[in-house]
């Protein structure tokens, strides 16, 4: 199974307690790409300007990450600039300079038609419809949002679920999408939105599922240096839908094993600055940290 996946390829400038990097690579779609590509083909949809150097390319060279679908176009990359708190719990948008990406409209290349897999990255729910209008039946449907859509296209957005197996959010998305403080409660309607499954990221918290067996929750892995979050959400993604699409089954047994190689991915991802640590990561260390997993969650019957 191949995934297609749309989103955002952009220069971030990120501050946090331990520096700031500027200018470095970053973006919805560049985080779930690498991290997806560890367990299947990844189809890119996205755009980036004339300033995009071959330097950031080379992130995804090497890796079953085909590049058809990244537009070049005049103008500018996408920039966005974030500051995290001193705990790096929290955020603030520094600026969101959308360039180029003001004006995408995904184009999807004939050969990326038949892709089984599709991931909706945090865009227009408009242009999430539009992409999967051009996908011929795929089998496994997963998306993200963000405030900004629940707010300002609310029935663009339910229009879209319609159309989605999977949405992944965070508790507070996830809150306001359904006007329910209590997740479990949110989750009830969300789930009556479309998507059968829900995930609700919660930072440091972990993770809880939502499908027809009930609910699954696991923990974010005991980090001792989180350097920088930035990306950590859509790196989950990434290796939660690709594990996924690679295990061939989308039974209950296999989304919690997929929710716990998506916390993997995520760990991994906050130790370094932009895709830094994802850059150098291997098979190996994935394997070793899902058995630490397996490890820090194992308890006995009373
Ligand atoms: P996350 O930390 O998982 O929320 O993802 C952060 C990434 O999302 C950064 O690399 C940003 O470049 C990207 N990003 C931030 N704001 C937006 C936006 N409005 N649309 C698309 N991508 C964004």
């Amino acid at each position: 199974m191949s995934i297609l996946v749309v989103g955002s390829v952009a220069y971030d400038t990120v501050e946090t307690p331990f520096g700031t990097a500027e200018r470095v690579l970053g973006g919805s779609a560049s985080f779930f790409s690498v991290a997806a590509s560890f367990f299947v083909p990844v189809r890119l949809v996205a755009v980036v300007g004339e300033d995009f150097g071959e330097e950031q390319l080379a992130a995804f060279k090497d890796r079953p990450i085909d590049l058809e679908g990244l537009e070049r176009t005049k103008g500018k990359t996408f920039h966005w600039g974030g500051k995290y708190s001193l705990d790096l719990n929290s955020r603030e948008t520094l600026f969101t300079d959308l360039n180029v990406f003001e004006f995408f409209k995904p184009k999807i290349p004939a050969a990326y038609r038949t892709s089984e897999a599709v991931f909706l990255g945090n865009i227009d729910p408009v242009l999430q419809r539009q992409v999967l209008e051009q996908v011929e039946k795929p089998q496994l449907v997963a998306c993200d949002t963000m405030n900004f859509w629940i707010d300002g296209q609310p029935d663009e957005l339910r229009e879209t679920l319609r159309q989605v197996q999977i949405l992944l959010i965070n508790d507070a998305e996830a809150r306001e999408l359904s006007g329910e403080w209590n997740l479990v409660k949110a989750a009830r309607a969300v789930r009556k939105m479309g998507p059968r499954t829900l995930v609700v990221k919660k930072g440091e918290h972990g993770v809880l599922m939502f499908t027809d067996e009930g609910c699954f929750a696991a923990p974010a892995y005991p980090l001792e240096t989180v350097f920088d979050p930035t990306g950590a959400g859509d790196t989950f993604a990434g290796g939660f839908l690709g594990y996924l699409a690679s295990a061939g089954e989308q039974g209950d047994a296999a989304l919690r094993r997929a929710i716990v190689v998506g916390s993997t991915l995520a760990s991994f991802c906050c130790e370094a600055f932009s895709l830094d640590r994802l850059l150098t990561l291997t098979r190996r260390e994935i394997d070793e940290r899902y058995r630490e997993f397996q490890d820090l969650t194992r308890f006995e019957s009373l």
